[in-house]
């Protein structure tokens, strides 16, 4: 690692300096042609190609997307030696030295891989999701990487998007938190500390309301809604320190986001005070002009730079038509300085003008005894028991029965990664063959999960069918929207014929988003939904298998009946024909099928069972300001221990408008020995309550509020308190 040079001709290296100070001693020796460099970015700068224009000072940051071309980053320090070359143009070929800036898309892991973001959801467990964050951060930061474009906190309710594989699942409150948790584990306390990169909340806003489910399409959302449910976790993630934005590629009523002058730089950075850099989405400048609503990509530059677009992801917009609108008076320098301004904030804050080089000798980014631990402890969490008839857990001795385990999945690393995994490696991945061939021995046979003879013949056989079902990872993710949110083609039919022996069947359900399940659910004994787990897949599912650990995650979004049920989530709003406070009593839904869900929001067996007593309150009423007790007694009543998941739901009965039928509040993770009974207590305050009104300011108002705690949004047990002005 060699440190920049500290000369007096480049004050704004001086360390002891104010931030806000260096960046006004840089910026007052920049041209305006190098002002526009910081707004550009590009993908996969080469060392060799670009030395020049890197050199020139017109170029900012390069991302280096899935199959960069600038070398072969799988065989070690490649990506890092093209980004520490790339980067001595900069700091030593440029006028002005201002290091460049490296991102990647390191979603949910960099070489050890923990579960898509679905999964890290089902864990409901903060710390964890930090220290995924953590570790993702570490290994990335050995590669070079100095930012990631993680978390997305796109509100998901629409399974037939194949991007709610990313997400943090339906619910604001469990979105925002674990965001929240996500972004300090990337950037800790210090992102100039080397072991930490900046996070990126994405994508701004509402892009999880595509039309049909569809990517990329067309967003049609009130104000209020945006801001009761879609706004927040982005809050929740700005509040906790993210150093950057991302804008999403939708339109919001008719305005394309890149475009979103009101939202980007009205509610974004004025009302909340977001201070950080606002990045375009990959050509999301560009795309304007395939959005029809700007005659050419200088148009769409003007609108994207008014609107509060820092920086040009790849598209050449700022880069080529900047300078000229400044010029022409078309586009203010104020906006242009301020963009800048931001994103040499960032560089600063990551300490890149000190520590512009990556490069660590010796470091490796292999997994290790350390990550795995955490890849396995994330994959346990991520294990959704849904249904157990008795079947589960198998029989560890080894005198007990035969298991066949078949499907897919069996000893397909790769395919157990998730999406969005560009560093990670298939073979690193500990597979269910390998994990339960160790800890099974002689009594596993092993199957390809494929319709014919030898695997009925397999099934007949043995004593216990555990199918692994579901969608490869490549089915999940950008792009990958289905019109049918079924199995895909084939596996029900095996399941039909393996479950016609009538033996035990455990259906293990490997998906990147919520599928119908219905037959499943009919056909098997046990059904797990597990995600994608990530590196440490099979030991996270024998281990639950087995019993070794006990499952313990919930439901992150809620599972329809069909793909006609969607949307179908906790924040639905009573409508006029409402005749009890639950989804499915309301008129006006399908004459043709239920409407309750398949599988509810926050469901998750374990291997024994739990009982909820009836909520209490310290006191009934709840000033403003104060905070009320609620307790609710849970109570193992079998023998085995269990990590519980207390839910705490609110319903607003009466506000300025239609509010959800019930809306996660709190929830606390509890480890109850067997037969132990548990006092589980929440402070509540009254601004937990709080919503936005019609005028689109939050409020809180007096009156009633519902709380409601179980086991899951479905099972619920109420207890009101009425919330009163401040007292005195
Ligand atoms: C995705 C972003 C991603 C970016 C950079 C885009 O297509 O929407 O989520 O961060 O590419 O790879």
């Amino acid at each position: 690692m060699t440190d920049a040079p500290t000369t007096p001709q480049r004050p704004w290296l001086d360390v002891t300096l104010p931030v806000e100070e260096r960046i006004d001693l840089l910026m007052a020796q920049m041209t305006l042609a190098e002002k526009v460099g910081q707004t550009h970015m590009v993908a996969n700068i080469h060392p060799d190609d670009d030395a020049a224009e890197i050199a020139s000072g017109r170029i900012s940051s390069s991302l280096y997307a899935s199959g960069a071309t600038a070398g072969n980053e799988r065989d070690a320090g490649v990506l890092v030696a093209n980004i520490d070359a790339a980067q001595r143009h900069a700091v030593e070929g440029s006028r002005l030295g201002i290091p460049l800036l490296f991102g990647r898309d390191v979603i949910h892991g960099h070489r050890t891989v923990s579960p898509i973001p679905l999964g890290i959801a089902a864990s409901f467990d903060a710390d964890l999701a930090e220290q995924i964050g953590g570790v993702a951060a570490r290994e990335a930061a050995v590669d070079g990487v100095a930012w990631t474009f993680t978390p997305m906190v796109d509100i998901s309710e629409e399974p037939r998007w194949g991007r709610v594989a990313e997400s943090l699942g339906e619910t604001p409150v469990l979105s925002g938190r674990l965001a929240a948790s996500i972004v300090r584990g990337f950037q800790g306390d210090d992102p100039s500390d080397p072991d930490r990169i900046a996070a990126c909340a994405k994508h701004f806003a509402g892009y999880g309301l595509g039309a049909g489910g569809r990517d990329y399409d067309t967003v049609s959302v009130g104000e209020n809604t945006l801001r009761n449910l879609h706004l927040r976790p982005f809050k929740a993630a700005v509040d906790a320190g993210v150093l950057t934005l991302m804008a999403a590629f939708n339109d919001v009523d008719g305005t394309p986001m890149h475009a979103h002058e009101h939202l980007l730089r009205e509610v974004l950075k004025d009302e909340w005070g977001f201070d950080g850099v606002v990045v375009a989405d990959w050509n999301g400048v560009g795309q304007i002009v395939f959005q029809g609503a700007a005659a050419d990509k200088r148009e769409a530059a003007r609108l994207a730079i008014r609107a509060g677009v820092d920086l040009d992801m790849v598209s050449g917009a700022y880069l080529e038509h900047l300078e000229d609108l400044v010029e022409s008076g078309e586009v203010e320098l104020a906006l242009v300085d301020d963009a800048v301004r931001r994103v040499l904030r960032l560089k600063f804050r990551l300490g890149l003008f000190e520590r512009p080089y990556a490069g660590r000798p010796g470091a490796s980014n292999a997994p290790t005894p350390e990550t795995r631990e955490i890849a396995l402890r994330a994959g346990q969490a991520a294990h959704v028991l849904v249904k157990n008839e008795g079947v589960l857990p198998l029989d560890a001795s080894a005198e007990a029965g035969s298991v066949l385990l078949t499907g897919g999945f069996v000893d397909d690393g790769d395919a157990l990664l998730g999406t969005w995994v560009l560093d990670g490696r298939g073979e690193e991945v500990v597979t269910p063959g390998d994990a339960l061939r160790e800890r099974l021995g002689d009594r596993l046979t092993v199957g390809d999960g494929r319709f014919s003879d030898v695997t009925l013949m397999q099934a007949r056989a043995s004593e216990t069918t555990v199918m692994l079902l579901g969608e490869h990872r490549s089915r999940s993710g950008e792009a990958q929207s289905v019109v049918d949110i079924g199995l895909p083609p084939g596996q029900l039919e095996v399941l039909r014929s393996v479950a016609a022996f009538g033996k035990p069947l455990v259906a293990v359900v490997y998906t990147g988003r919520p599928l119908d399940l219905s037959e499943v659910l009919d056909l098997a004994d046990a059904v797990l939904v597990v995600w994608h787990p990530g590196t440490e897949a099979g030991n996270a599912l024998a281990s639950v298998l087995l019993g070794e650990v006990e499952p313990h995650g919930r439901l992150p979004m809620t599972f329809p009946l069909s793909t006609g049920h969607i949307p179908t989530s906790t924040h639905q709003r009573p409508t006029g024909r409402l005749i009890r406070a639950d989804v499915d009593h309301q008129e006006g839904r399908y004459i043709d099928a239920l409407t309750y869900p398949r599988l509810p929001f926050g469901l998750g067996l374990s291997y024994t069972s739990v009982d909820y007593g009836a909520p209490t309150v310290s006191a009934p009423t709840l000033p403003l300001g104060r905070t009320v007790t609620l307790a609710v007694t849970v109570t193992n009543t079998d023998e085995r221990p269990c990590r519980e998941t207390v839910q705490l739901y609110f319903r607003d009965p009466v506000a300025e408008v239609t509010r959800p039928l019930v809306e996660l509040m709190d929830w606390a993770l509890v480890d109850l020995a067997p037969g132990e009974a548990r006092e589980v207590t929440f402070d509540v305050c009254a601004e937990q309550a709080a919503y936005v009104g019609r005028d689109l300011t939050t409020r809180v108002d007096e009156g009633e509020i519902v709380l409601l705690t179980g086991p899951d949004s479905a099972r619920l047990q109420p207890v009101s308190v009425t919330v009163t002005k401040k007292d005195s």
